[in-house]
């Protein structure tokens, strides 16, 4: 066997995807390998991306991060769902929370019990009435729970808010201590070897070159290497995701600490709400095809929760993917391979799901082809399963209201989520993949919460008699409602646990 194994990492990009990477290869690749991050703080950063999913969890458990000093260090606060308002109709409201609803029983998912006991009782509850999650969210409630006291219920799922740039500030510590280097400057030129086309080094300005095995292009909606040097080409999805541009201003902290991000349709698009320990994240994500700027900058500022305390931000994209995310000796990490709109705060996840899937395929050697072919497939895979949940908030909808939403709700779909609604319709079953990413609780409140009811449910939820589903439901209420009377605040739970320090709060 010959040594022609992968020496030096290049890390093109110092934004949370550069950081992160830099930090997964300097804590699992990093005693074999140099890793080099040149970034430019002249370029800066796209400097959103707060709120995130459950799955982060994992991330910083590999990298064996300290929960309360991360969130000290990025005024993070929980995050138990989003609360959709004004999605299926104006005036409506449901909460995509990270957790189980009710309890499954008989390997049924609970929803069946649901459905059954509501079809038959005019004026029953929603489905939400079951759900922990809902219940602490509403009452601003938070501790870690991983079960419900000696019950099989499961206990709260969460994910956190923070401030973007500051986690990013903190991975790069984390790096550094490890090992990696960081090189400030702003890349000019890329050479190439002449016969593979292979990246051999790049240039920065002040004509410095650094030279590497392999690189992964962490410079955001610019692409420089994947996209601009390599030329992989970009599959726009906006005739399914029509948002092209946001604007983003940092408002004061809300005066209740609430622990889920808020996000409420307008007449174009959406805005979110995201709270953290020192202020709060707003933006308005919209169509420039059915909203002028200047309008979208009056709807953000006249919605904002608290004092703004600054300028809104704009920042452009547009919804798709590259071709390929991993072409010759360079991955594309970030939103240099593709963006989904922050909906459903899918970024951050994807970072990490690329990194630690190109850490498992990682070459040791020579070209890698079979591994870079299986990379492709899977990141192709995983962003059409998230395009399919995001495009399923804007199609289902009653909303007529407006030509954004006239034209979401009559637009074709893909396929695979006609099938999904179809099956989802007329039976309350979900046809997804078995990797999806988001679960099956995930796709039911977001059907339900979008107005689609299940025509039938599953003929085992019958297996109850109905005076045995009527206790079964009743008892989960109470199990509920005590449990969550029994919760610390948020705020008070982080106040005990992880609050930052106010003196040094910045905007
Ligand atoms: P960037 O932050 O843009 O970083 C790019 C880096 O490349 C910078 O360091 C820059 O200096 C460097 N660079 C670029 N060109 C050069 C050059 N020529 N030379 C040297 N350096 C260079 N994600 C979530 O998970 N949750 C959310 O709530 C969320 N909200 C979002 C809202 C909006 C409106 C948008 C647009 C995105 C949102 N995201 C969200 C996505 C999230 O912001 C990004 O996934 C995340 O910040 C990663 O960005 P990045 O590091 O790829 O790019």
């Amino acid at each position: 066997m010959s040594d022609t194994r992968v020496q030096k990492l290049v890390i093109v990009g110092g934004g949370t995807a550069g950081w992160i990477t830099a930090a997964a290869f300097a804590k699992l690749l990093g005693s074999n390998l140099e890793i080099e991050l040149v970034e430019s703080e002249a370029i800066g950063t796209v400097g959103v991306g707060e709120a995130t999913i459950p799955q982060i969890i994992r991330l910083n458990g590999i990298l064996g991060l300290d929960e309360a000093d991360f969130l000290r260090s990025t005024y993070g606060t929980f995050k138990l769902g989003i609360e959709f308002h004004n999605w299926g109709r104006q005036g409506d409201r449901y909460l995509h929370t990270f957790g189980d609803t009710g309890l499954n029983l008989n390997s049924v998912p609970f929803h069946h019990y649901w459905r059954r006991h509501a079809a038959k009782n005019q004026g029953a509850p929603d489905l939400w009435h079951y759900s922990l999650h809902q219940h602490a969210a509403e009452a601003a409630k938070f501790a870690h729970m991983d079960k419900v006291g000696n019950t099989p219920m499961t206990g709260l799922a969460y994910a956190y808010h923070f401030d973007a740039s500051l986690y990013a500030k903190y991975l790069r510590v984390y790096s550094e201590v490890r090992g990696v280097t960081r090189s400030e400057g702003i890349v000019e030129n890329v050479a190439r070897d002449g016969e593979s086309g292979d990246i051999t080094s790049i240039t920065l300005q002040d004509g410095t070159s650094v030279a590497g095995d392999f690189f992964i292009d962490c410079t955001g909606f610019r692409a420089l290497l994947l996209g601009q040097e390599l030329g992989v080409e970009y599959q726009d999805w906006s005739k399914w995701l029509p948002c092209n541009r946001a604007q983003a201003v940092p408002s004061e902290r809300l005066e209740t600490l609430v622990p889920y991000t808020r996000a409420t349709a307008h007449n174009a698009g959406w805005q979110w709400r995201i709270p953290l320990q020192h202020r709060t994240g707003n933006g308005h994500v919209y169509s420039s095809d059915f909203i002028s700027d200047e309008e979208a900058g009056d709807i953000l500022m006249a919605n904002l929760p608290t004092k703004a305390l600054a300028d809104p931000r704009p920042i452009r994209f547009t919804t798709g993917r590259r071709e390929q995310f991993w072409s010759h000796n360079c991955a594309a990490i970030g939103l240099s391979c593709g963006f989904l709109e922050p909906l459903e705060s899918t970024s951050i996840h994807l970072i990490q799901a690329h990194v630690s899937r190109l850490i498992q395929l990682f070459p040791r050697g020579g070209g890698g082809t079979s591994e870079r072919a299986e990379y492709n497939r899977r990141c192709a895979a995983e962003f059409e399963q998230i395009r399919d949940f995001l495009i399923l908030h804007y199609h289902q909808t009653e909303r007529e209201d407006s030509e954004f939403w006239r034209y979401c709700k009559h637009m074709e779909v893909p396929d695979s989520l006609t099938h999904k609604l179809e099956l989802f319709a007329s039976s309350g079953r979900l046809g997804r993949d078995v990797d999806d990413l988001f679960r099956e609780a995930s796709w039911v409140q977001v059907m339900l919460g979008q107005g689609v009811t299940p025509q039938s449910y599953d003929p085992m939820a019958d297996q109850l008699s109905d005076a045995q589903l009527g206790e079964f439901l009743e008892n989960l209420r109470r199990l509920i409602e005590r449990t969550v009377g029994g919760l610390p605040t948020h705020e008070e739970y982080i106040a005990k646990h992880c609050a930052a320090p106010v003196e040094t709060a910045v905007a």
